[in-house]
């Protein structure tokens, strides 16, 4: 079995014997002794991931603990998920994995936060109108 090895140095495609893997080969073209690695399958080609976006989700992340969180939380929320799923499918730059995860659990903090205060709010005006109106009622 041979594989195809670019050379490093004049970049021309190599047969090289896999028994040669990890060993120094020889470049017939340039006279370039290197050491002949596998190359992966192009099933995952470097250069076709997509750039994540860890600091972008991390800044709205931050963004909705400070102001505006109605609108940042959910954002940091949503593209962290689709990030985070590009991620594990291999569509994307896993480096940034972290990043994306700690913007998207803060976005999702304030959101959930935000719901709670606004269930809570709504409960207590609800209480208070209730009791106005059994008041008002009362004084009938
Ligand atoms: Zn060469």
């Amino acid at each position: 079995m041979t594989a195809v090895v670019p050379c490093p140095a004049c970049t021309r495609a190599l047969q090289v014997p896999e028994d040669c893997f990890g060993h120094a080969v020889q470049c017939p073209e340039c006279r370039q002794t290197f050491h002949a690695e596998p190359v992966d399958a192009p099933q995952e080609p470097q250069g076709h991931l997509a750039e994540h976006r860890g600091g972008l989700i991390l800044v709205l992340g931050i963004l909705s603990l400070t102001f505006m969180p109605v609108v940042f939380g959910p954002l940091a929320w949503i593209l962290g998920n689709a990030d985070l799923a590009a991620m594990r499918a291999g569509r994307m730059d896993p480096s940034g994995e972290g990043l994306t995860n700690a913007g998207r659990v803060l976005g999702m903090v304030m959101v959930l936060l935000q719901l709670g205060v606004l269930v809570l709010g709504s409960l207590v005006v609800g209480a208070i109108v209730i009791a106005a109106m059994a008041s008002h009622a009362g004084r009938h």
